[in-house]
């Protein structure tokens, strides 16, 4: 039998990392868990280590860390606290794989820190991507690194793809459940409230990419994500809204054929396939029965009223540090929502006003996207 894979959770006990560790509980002859990680929530990592056993754990929160060291020191796991130990701890030698589910900017750095130690990525921090796609996907290049997609339509069209990749792409359609607002005007959005944006219909996530899923910029997120993930030019992308979310994406390719990548809406499934890779592990997860989902439907998104998909296309097509504006400026909007400080509707106008005021970098490196970032926080700070 082949060694167990051993696997490094960036973010374990968010949303993500929690059903990857439901994944790996479920195929212990499969995976192993050589780190985890985590911001604050000391308690859940320090649970996770007792059922895992990992070599190291990371507490971002340095307050935290006496409490996380007195618990593991009987059980013998190395235990690191800030944000640095994070980027550096993914250098491990006995790491052959590292999820990013690290939730925004955050899981940039960190990112970078895997791929030029030469680890296999599973990638669930979208952001990075959207902020420092050319850098990170040339880096993963340079450095024969696999980013293999967690994001379900991303995961969608990795599996579209598989024995087809030295097939060109005509086009891509990532599907959009529409979120919790769709057919909603901005009358009704005006005075939406966090509890409404935050029951997403299909999924259950962690609040931040909930949120982004009702005002549509995690659709315009994974536009961007789609485009370094797979080599593609923003016409060769196109959003379509799926209320069902059974349909995960479709690839078209040249000769006009399309295929697709159906299942029940559950994040274990691209995680395990991510993991996994380049085998289908079996699994109980529930099956789709065409019985109870007799229709399948399919519609334009409404990109007047839920603006941020626009801006997210006008951000890609831009490019330089635009989109790395977008991200930040998002961030702080999403933020500034959920602590009720700015209404629904006013996170596009932070999101627009930062990609205007904001200096303009055409070819960015690394300082520039820190240096960006930064600046971005401050311009959209004011408008809260
Ligand atoms: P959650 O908010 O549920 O979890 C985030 C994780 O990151 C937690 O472990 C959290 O720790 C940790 N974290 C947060 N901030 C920091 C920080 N500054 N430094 C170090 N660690 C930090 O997010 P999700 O799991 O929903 O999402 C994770 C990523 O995956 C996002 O980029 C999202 O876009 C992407 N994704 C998520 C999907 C989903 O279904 N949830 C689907 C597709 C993509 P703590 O718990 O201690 O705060
Ligand atoms: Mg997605």
């Amino acid at each position: 039998m082949n060694k167990k894979k051993h696997i490094a959770i960036l973010g374990s006990t968010g949303s993500i990392g929690t059903q990857a560790l439901d994944v790996i509980r479920a195929n212990g002859n499969v995976f192993a868990v050589e780190v985890l990680t985590a911001g604050s929530n000391a308690d859940l990592l320090i649970k996770q280590a007792i059922e895992f056993n990992p070599n190291a754990v990371v507490i971002a929160d340095e307050t935290k860390y006496p409490q996380v060291k007195e618990a593991l020191q009987p059980h013998d796991i190395k235990v690191y606290a800030g944000t640095k130990a994070i980027a550096e701890v993914v250098e491990m030698d006995s790491i052959d794989l590292v999820l990013t589910a690290i939730v925004g900017y955050a899981g940039l750095e960190s990112t970078i820190a895997a791929i030029k130690s030469g680890k296999q990525i599973a990638l669930a921090n979208k952001e990075t991507l959207v902020v420092a796609g050319e850098l990170v996907t040339a880096l993963a290049k340079e450095k024969g690194v696999n980013l293999y997609p967690v994001d379900s339509e991303h995961s969608a069209i990795f599996q579209c793809l598989a024995g087809e990749f030295h097939n060109p792409i005509e086009k891509i359609y990532l599907t959009a459940s529409g979120g919790p607002f769709r057919g909603k005007d901005k009358a009704f959005l005006e005075t939406v409230k966090k509890e409404q944006a935050l029951k997403h219909p299909n999924w259950d996530m962690g609040a931040k990419i909930t949120i982004d899923s009702a005002s549509l910029m995690n659709k315009g997120l994974e536009v961007i994500e789609a485009k370094w993930l797979f080599g593609l030019k923003a016409e060769q992308i196109d959003v379509i809204v799926h209320p069902q979310s059974i349909v995960h994406s479709i690839v078209q390719f040249v000769d006009g054929s399309m295929k697709a990548q159906m299942g029940l809406p559950d994040m274990k499934l691209p995680i395990q396939y991510a993991l996994g890779y380049p085998d289908r592990i079996k699994s109980d997860f529930p099956r789709f029965s065409f019985i109870n989902y007799p229709q399948l439907t399919f519609e334009q998104a409404d990109t007047k009223t839920f603006r941020n998909l626009a801006l997210a296309f006008q951000a890609m097509n831009k490019g330089g540090n635009a989109p790395c504006v977008l991200n930040a400026a998002n961030e702080v909007a999403v933020e500034a929502f959920l602590k009720d400080k700015v209404g629904f509707l006013q996170m596009s106008d932070i999101v627009e006003q930062c990609l205007q005021t904001v200096a303009f970098i055409s070819k960015p490196g690394y300082t520039d996207y820190v240096e960006t970032d930064k600046e971005t926080r401050r311009v959209a700070s004011l408008m809260l």
